[in-house]
């Protein structure tokens, strides 16, 4: 054990275990034991996620660490289990599925009292597997390890990627492509189809135990209240709201909403083929397989919603159908709500006026007609020049109809001045909200293909630069390009 600061800092075998999953009754999991890839070795490596469970980072050097995390290894504690959930897939139940290629190997719990699942994702088959090889291939690990990184660094609510571990295995998706496994943590890994599963078999009684349970864990100051049931549909709501507006006003679309991957603690969760936009384009799909475009970029609220309906109809014995609708109704004002505070912010404006949501709308309209790339159109407006004779040329070029332009940013500046905006503040300020550096699906790639060829230096350098996306930083400022001609052509599988 090493000390650092407050807290000591763990090797391996010190980690501390408190597995409340596990010990749940036998109906929420099947016990399994990973499918160990052949000569594991180390991928990528974040201190930042070994940091939250009091990991001491020289661990990743020691060679067991890819062994454990290559699921050849098992840390003394963990007690490695599937965990079942049913889920709409595309608008449609889906009956039972579970981890068919991850264990949650255990719960750590930290100096600090919080605990962390650690979650093995390509672990190799389990019950839930049906025709699937329970394995995860080097790409989508890479890009999971990568936008859970980037998401936290702008600030929303996501799951962490400790590591990824790639193997002598050849897994065949639409060709052989190399194997691996990442290693994911979050307060939990329920999702609203955990509770799906057991009002599809009708056993009411689990679906209490798993809300007792999720309760207990997660929302602990809901125990022992009256309506504890609908109080916390209710605050998974607001989460839900809240995270998907951040998803709105980022430009971030998820590409596979499915209610399985929908978080009962409000956080990201399982990244497939999503996407940051580019160029400003509601109607942007980033999974190829989405052919109606269910799960567009401008539909996610109201994907949000009727993933929300799903929970709640799971919860339908512990919930009245007037709470149903109030919580409902509560969702979509929080999230609007939530997405014009936002939007607000990203415009500079310190006050709420009326007209506010119209002065965002009719920008994001000029935008998606010139199809002005949302990242640095934004990040560039910190830069708007309120003065009467300001012309704003560079921002003005950013679009086809630039007297359409002009005249929004005539009402812009009155805007402003309204409110006694300062150029120089207002900078700052959106500079802290807009950000400079997004994981664009060109980047991953470059890491990606880098990565094939065994050399992983470029998934760090991603890692770093998105920890820190609001800043400057003048060495990385080729990062904050937009997509070159060959990128605009990657299409993102939903085979991972
Ligand atoms: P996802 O699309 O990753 O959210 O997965 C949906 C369901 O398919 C979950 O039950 C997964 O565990 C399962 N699944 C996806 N890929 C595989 C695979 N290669 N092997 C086994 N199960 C899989
Ligand atoms: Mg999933």
């Amino acid at each position: 054990m090493r000390s650092c600061g407050m807290a000591s800092l763990k090797r391996l075998e010190e980690l501390v275990f408190d597995n409340t999953y596990a010990r749940l009754p036998g109906a929420f999991y099947a016990r399994v034991e990973p499918t160990p890839l052949p000569n594991p070795h180390l991928v990528s490596f974040n201190p930042d996620a070994a940091a939250l469970i009091d990991l001491d980072p020289d661990e990743a050097t020691r060679p067991e660490f890819a062994g454990v995390f290559g699921g050849n290894l098992l840390i003394p504690g963990s007690e490695p289990v599937a965990m079942i959930y049913s889920g709409h897939q595309f608008g449609l139940f889906a009956g039972r599925l579970g981890d068919g290629r991850a264990l949650l190997l255990g719960e750590i719990r930290n100096a600090r009292g919080d605990k962390w699942d650690l979650h093995l994702k390509g672990a190799g088959q389990t019950p839930f597997s049906r025709d699937g090889d329970g394995r995860a291939v080097l790409r989508s690990t890479i890009r999971e390890y990568l936008c859970g990184e980037a998401m936290h660094g702008l600030g929303i609510p996501t799951t962490r990627a400790l590591c990824v571990v790639a193997g002598d295995e050849a897994v065949l998706r639409e060709r052989p492509e190399p194997g691996a496994m990442l290693l994911r943590m979050a307060p939990t890994h329920v999702r609203f189809g955990s509770f799906q599963t057991f009002f599809s078999w009708r056993q009411p009684d689990q679906v209490q135990r798993l809300a007792d349970y999720v309760i207990e864990q997660h929302y602990p100051h809901l125990e022992r209240t009256t309506d504890a049931y609908a109080r916390l549909f209710q605050e998974v709501a607001l989460r839900t709201a809240r995270l998907i507006a951040r998803w709105q006003a980022v430009g971030w679309a998820h590409g596979v909403m499915n209610s399985d991957n929908m978080s009962i603690v409000g956080l990201t969760l399982d990244y497939g083929p999503y996407g940051f936009l580019d160029a400003y384009d509601p109607y942007f799909i980033c999974n190829h397989s989405d052919h109606h475009g269910r799960y567009a970029f401008r539909n996610q609220p109201d994907i949000g919603y009727f993933n929300l309906r799903c929970l709640g109809q799971a919860l339908s014995s512990l919930v009245t159908p007037e709470q149903e609708q109030e919580v409902l109704a509560a969702y979509e004002t929080e999230c609007a709500q939530q997405y014009l505070d936002l939007m607000r912010a990203k415009l500079g404006l310190r006050e709420a006026k009326p007209d506010d949501a119209t002065l965002a709308e009719d920008l994001l309209s000029l935008m998606a007609a010139s199809r002005a790339d949302y990242t640095i159109f934004f990040r560039a407006l910190g830069g708007f020049a309120s003065g009467p004779e300001a012309r704003n040329h560079a921002l003005r070029d950013c679009f086809l109809d630039r007297d359409g332009f002009d005249r929004w940013a005539a009402r812009y500046k009155d805007r402003l001045r309204a409110e006694g905006s300062g150029d120089a503040e207002r900078k700052e300020r959106m500079h802290r909200v807009n950000p400079k550096y997004v994981l664009r699906n060109y980047l991953a790639q470059a890491a990606i293909e880098k990565a094939h060829r065994k050399d992983y230096t470029e998934i760090d350098r991603l890692r770093q630069l998105l920890a820190h996306p609001f800043d400057e930083q003048p060495e990385m400022e080729s990062y904050a390009a937009p997509p070159p001609d060959w990128a605009k052509t990657i299409s993102v599988s939903c085979s991972s």
